[in-house]
């Protein structure tokens, strides 16, 4: 059993030629609504990927709020720790202009509200087997969960992102690292103490270090690649799903699931189920 503390947001996607300078208004080309967050991206990579998935978060009383709770409801996560707290749900409006240069505004909403954890998430989170986190929602909280998941036996797993620097507490809590090449870069001498660590080298697939030294790599799985947005998210959730199957098979699992992302728009409606990843590990 999985529990995700972590974020939920909308994406608010404008396409347009280009960009207005400071007081123009421009004509845009086109507009959508993605669903996102690393937290929520991470779950349902983890639920499609087989595991039992519970997500512990915020969404604010604004329109985006449904959508964002069915978005995970729909991918059978479990959404009883869902909250709602006045005010905006995390956004990030994004502007893609016609050179396919991308400009993001991040509003953390509901999710920079998650400062406290109720005795409900508590329990939540002492019955999972991994407590999966990310770094888009107070780091406190992060910290909170983690010490409680592991006090109760469960194996902490951090995805560092957006990178930072973390208070040692944190660190001495995480089991398994999950981090990209920059992350790996800035965070070495953290990273140094936590017992099981991946990373992630894009087309060249991922690595894995052990509590002994131990190293396991996996290749990058070849794929046709339309858009590599959301195969960091789903190659952790996915990994989280299969952590229990020993470090080899979840690279395994989790390499093939991220490649598979790549081959689909979106971050989201990219995220590979079961049964693709299942049939693509076969060959
Ligand atoms: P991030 O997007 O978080 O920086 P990476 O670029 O390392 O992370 O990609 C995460 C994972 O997604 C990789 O470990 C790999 O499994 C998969 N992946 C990403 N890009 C490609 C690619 N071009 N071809 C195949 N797999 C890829």
């Amino acid at each position: 059993r999985i529990v995700v503390v972590g974020s939920i947001n909308m994406d608010l996607v404008t396409t347009v030629g280009r960009r207005p300078e400071p007081g123009e208004t421009v004509s845009g080309d086109g507009f959508a609504l993605v669903p996102g967050g690393k937290g929520s991206n991470q779950a349902i990579a983890a639920r499609r990927a087989g595991g039992e998935v519970e997500f512990v978060g915020a969404v604010g009383d604004d329109v985006f709020a449904t959508a964002l709770r069915d978005v995970l409801g729909r991918a059978g996560v479990g959404v009883s720790r869902l909250r709602t707290v006045p005010g905006p749900s995390g956004i990030a409006t994004i502007v893609v202009d016609g050179g396919g240069e991308n400009t993001i505004i991040v509003v953390a909403g509901s999710n920079g509200r998650m400062t406290e954890l109720t005795a409900a998430d508590l329990d939540t989170i002492a019955a999972a087997d991994v407590l999966m986190c990310q770094l888009e929602i107070p780091v406190p909280t992060v910290l909170a969960a983690a010490r409680h998941a592991r006090a109760n036996g469960a194996t902490v797993l951090l995805n560092p992102s957006p990178v930072q620097e973390l208070p040692a507490e944190l660190w001495a809590e995480v089991g398994v690292a999950v981090v990209n090449e920059g992350e790996a870069a800035h965070l070495a001498a953290a990273l140094a103490a936590v017992p099981h660590v991946i990373t992630t080298l894009g087309a060249a697939g991922a690595s894995y270090r052990g509590p002994d030294g131990h190293v396991v790599s996996h290749p990058g799985v070849p794929v046709r690649v339309v858009d590599t947005t959301g195969a960091g998210d789903t190659f952790t959730g996915t990994l989280a799903a299969h952590w229990h199957e020993g470090p080899e098979t979840a690279l395994a699992w989790a390499c093939t699931a991220g490649a598979l992302a790549t081959t689909k728009l979106g971050a989201s409606a990219s995220i590979p189920d079961f049964d693709e990843i299942r049939a693509a590990l076969a060959g």
